[in-house]
């Protein structure tokens, strides 16, 4: 469990590197789409590590949805919108706290992912988002179940996470630009897919930095 302002500063980390990332996106996002996906999350993330660095928030869906607005307005293009319903479609499917638990997690990314799903229509097996965010929901689920601390879940959900942008390789495309690439997709990953992955792995990394207590 940790405080909402030590969330506040995992996103701030999370935030770096995807901007750190920005070059691999838009490389794989060149090979099989428009290679717009990279620039996208530098310029989502930027505006969010500057706007968490300027604020403080009271509990999670207030922080969440402050993310999640801040990519919606600043990302633009299917993937912004996307990525945006990742911090704000898993707000009504849970009781707003001052704290994360593993609980509080899974019951948010699970409904985040309904609601990307509802509006983008992905299944998995298409090769996009939804590939790596669905395994990752989950693990997740399972790990709530198991009464896991959220060091552990987020680990599972990550290597979860990690599976499935592999996964995504073999698959071909149905949304998104990758869907005029035909059997040039085979054997490349989705972008989006290894955004979502960079975001649980970076969340992971945080935790293991911080105290070395059950969180
Ligand atoms: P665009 O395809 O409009 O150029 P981006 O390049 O920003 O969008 O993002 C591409 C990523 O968005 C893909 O790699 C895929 O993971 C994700 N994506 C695209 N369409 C969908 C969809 N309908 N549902 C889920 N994810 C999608
Ligand atoms: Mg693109």
């Amino acid at each position: 469990m940790i405080t909402t302002d030590q969330v506040r500063k995992m996103l701030i980390y999370v935030s770096e590197n995807i901007v750190e990332s920005e070059p691999m996106l838009t490389e794989i996002d060149s090979k099989i789409g428009d290679g717009d996906h990279g620039t996208g999350m530098r310029k989502g993330f930027s505006k969010v590590k500057e706007v968490l660095e300027a604020n403080r928030y009271q509990t999670m869906n207030t922080l969440f949805k402050e993310v999640g607005l801040t990519l919606l307005k600043t990302m633009g293009g299917a993937s912004g919108v996307l990525f945006g319903t990742l911090f704000i479609g898993g707000i009504k499917c849970v009781d707003d706290t001052d704290t994360l638990e593993t609980g509080y997690l899974a019951d948010f990314m699970k409904g985040s992912l309904a609601s990307i799903q509802h509006r983008g229509k992905a299944n998995v097996g298409d090769k996009t988002m939804v590939d790596a965010l669905t395994p990752a929901v989950e693990s997740l689920m399972d790990s709530k179940k198991a009464n896991e601390s959220l060091k552990t879940a987020m680990e599972k959900a990550a290597d979860s996470a990690r599976e499935g942008v592999e996964a995504t390789k073999n698959m071909h495309a149905r949304f998104g630009r990758s869907r005029k690439f035909g059997d040039l997709v085979i054997g490349l990953q989705d972008a989006g897919a290894t955004s979502v992955y960079i975001i649980f792995d970076s969340m992971y990394k945080w935790l293991t930095q911080s105290t070395g207590e059950r969180v």
